[in-house]
């Protein structure tokens, strides 16, 4: 065991956690919960949750338990509990052999349920969903007691075993908990703890046809697994009451805490399960991973790290109070990785074909790169020079404006790596007139990239040997929606008003160093000068696919220095 760190930058759960450990609440133990529903995959907003959770439990010396959150019976359940264990894991995290499903106390909630009949705390309704909504009140008005409200504990304990026997049909009834019609906040006004709903559940089969509603399963769940702090969004705020009824009433041993923070938002991004779903089938996006998605599958699949993901929760912390994180942030935590990580290449995304008159013919020359000036221990490797040579499109102009200092006709710049060229000639499509191919020389004085007499030249850009060069398709992502604001859209309208149609560009004729033969799915380079890029699961056999994770422009630079002014 290691000691608690204390020292780690507090936040205000944290010194709540630090206070109950003072006063010696809960024994000393910490024990929180990462609860999702299984109901799609996980998001950007979830990582920052499940670092919460798992994190907390770590500078604790505590225990984070996964618990699905299974209490709605639907369909695809499985996939999604698959994902989401392969998702936290990925992270970093670790639950041990505390992986547990909600549906599988569905018992002990019965018991429970049963338990507050008796004490006269529950009761059976016969109201329709319309009736109980009409009933309910407004934030304004109290609400309206039910005329089932008086059943003897007896009636209720008959009616409520046939629920669960199947007898009523869906929604003829439900089973609510007696608190407070005149209640001032909504949520304590009579809530529903059971339903009936005839469908089959993915664990449990046919077995139920009643299922118990969030407010009342999440708190009975947190108790029975001994959670001490149970972390969850601001929404909840307002149902902490409710949360609290229960465990009062029913007399647990462990009684949580329940502590509200803020969900994340995050610029150009939808933040939901459900608006996830709605992407991936309007067919906005290939799949719950295509690497636009701010899913943690996506975002793994775009090149992320899961370093870069928990420095990224590091860094956003944990407020009271909602706001929107600028997705430039993001950003900034992948390159900071990447940068350190990254073996840096040459990629030629947008091949222009240059040709070095005097070079001889079949003569090859393997000139040494360096693969992280960041990390010197990443060592060197030797990259091919030949005679026919690709450089990128856009460091050609044939009239430079004048910020333009790359290669131009009679202009100078230097290989990287090789030696400094200078462009004489230019071959032209007789139809289109557009630049085919460059005819250059080379200064064999300057090898390995600097001039006798400290000739300087204003440029230097990187290349490819057209003989050795491996192709590659490249896929160049911008963010989903045209505007930060996913909810900025025209009323009846949603977020999908405002999708960003180019979103994806795919360069196919890619020409990339010999180094990257054979690269993996998964494996992630600084292309230089174009960005970061990550070998997508799409390669196989000789096909190679590279997703860009993230350019070079470091916005949030930018972002941060005008902040600090
Ligand atoms: P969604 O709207 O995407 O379905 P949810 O809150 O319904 O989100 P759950 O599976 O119920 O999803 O969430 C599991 C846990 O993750 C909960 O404790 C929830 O509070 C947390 N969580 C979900 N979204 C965010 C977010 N954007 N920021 C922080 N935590 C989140
Ligand atoms: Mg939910």
């Amino acid at each position: 065991m290691t000691t608690p760190d204390f020292n780690r930058p507090s936040d205000f759960i944290r010194d709540i956690i630090k206070e109950d450990l003072r006063t010696g609440k809960n024994n000393s133990r910490v024990h929180t919960r990462f609860p999702p529903e299984p109901n799609g995959h996980l998001h950007i907003g979830h990582a920052k949750s499940i670092c919460l959770n798992f994190g907390i439990a770590k500078d604790f010396n505590g225990l984070c338990n996964l618990r699905m959150d299974d209490t709605n019976p639907t369909k695809e359940e499985v996939e999604y509990v698959e994902s989401i264990q392969q998702d936290v894991r990925w992270l970093g995290f670790d639950w041990q052999d505390r992986m547990y499903y909600a549906s599988d106390y569905f018992e002990r909630f019965y018991e429970c349920a049963l338990d507050l009949i008796r004490k006269g705390k529950a009761y059976v309704c016969d109201l329709s969903a319309d009736k109980m909504r009409e009933y309910r009140g407004t934030l304004t008005a109290p609400g309206k007691e039910s005329p089932y409200r008086g059943r003897t504990v007896e009636e209720n304990l008959d009616l409520f075993e046939r629920m669960r026997a199947g007898e009523f049909p869906d929604g003829s009834r439900t089973l609510r908990a007696k608190i407070d019609m005149a209640s001032g906040n909504i949520n304590m006004r009579d809530p529903v703890m059971y339903r009936i709903l005839h469908a089959d559940h993915h664990r449990t089969g046919n077995k139920w046809c009643i299922y118990p509603m969030y407010d009342y399963a999440h708190c009975i769940s947190d108790s029975i697994e001994g959670i001490t702090h149970s972390i969850c969004t601001l929404e909840f705020e307002d149902h902490r009451p409710l949360y609290d009824w229960f465990l009062d009433e029913l007399k647990v041993e462990c009684h949580p805490r329940q502590i509200e923070f803020a969900r994340l938002n995050l610029s150009y991004t939808v933040m939901s399960k459900r608006k996830f779903i709605q992407l991936v089938e309007g067919g906005f996006v290939t799949g719950w991973d295509d690497p636009r998605m701010s899913t943690i599958s996506g975002l793994r699949r775009r090149g992320y790290t899961p370093e870069a993901i928990r420095n990224f929760a590091e860094r956003i912390g944990v407020a009271k109070r909602d706001s929107v994180v600028d997705i430039a942030l993001l950003e900034y935590c992948i390159r900071e990785d990447l940068n350190k990580t990254a073996p840096r290449v040459m990629a030629v995304l947008r091949p222009l074909k240059v040709v070095i008159i005097n070079y001889p013919e079949d003569k090859t020359e393997e000139m040494d790169a360096v693969n992280n000036p960041e990390d010197p221990g990443m060592g060197t490797r030797k990259v091919p020079f030949s005679r026919v040579l690709y450089i990128e499109k856009d460091d050609f102009r044939e009239d430079p404006p004048k910020q333009f200092f790359r290669l131009a006709p009679g202009r100078e710049v230097r290989l990287r790596y090789a030696y400094f060229i200078t462009c004489v000639h230019t071959v032209k499509d007789d139809k289109t007139g557009e630049v085919e191919e460059l005819h250059c020389t080379y200064d064999p004085a300057t090898r390995g990239g600097d001039a006798p007499g400290g000739r300087k030249v204003k440029a230097t850009i990187h290349w490819v040997s057209a003989d050795h060069a491996i192709d590659a398709e490249a896929r160049l992502y911008d963010y989903l929606l045209t505007q930060p604001d996913p909810d900025d859209v025209e009323e009846g309208k949603d977020f999908r008003s405002i999708m960003n149609l180019n979103s994806l560009e795919i360069l196919s004729g890619c020409k990339l160093e010999r180094s990257l033969t054979g690269a993996k799915p998964g494996c992630k380079y600084q292309f230089e000068r174009m960005g970061y890029f990550c070998v997508d699961t799409d390669s196989s056999g000789g096909r190679l696919v590279f997703n860009r994770t993230v350019s070079l422009k470091d916005t949030w630079a930018k972002v941060e220095k005008t902040l600090k002014k």
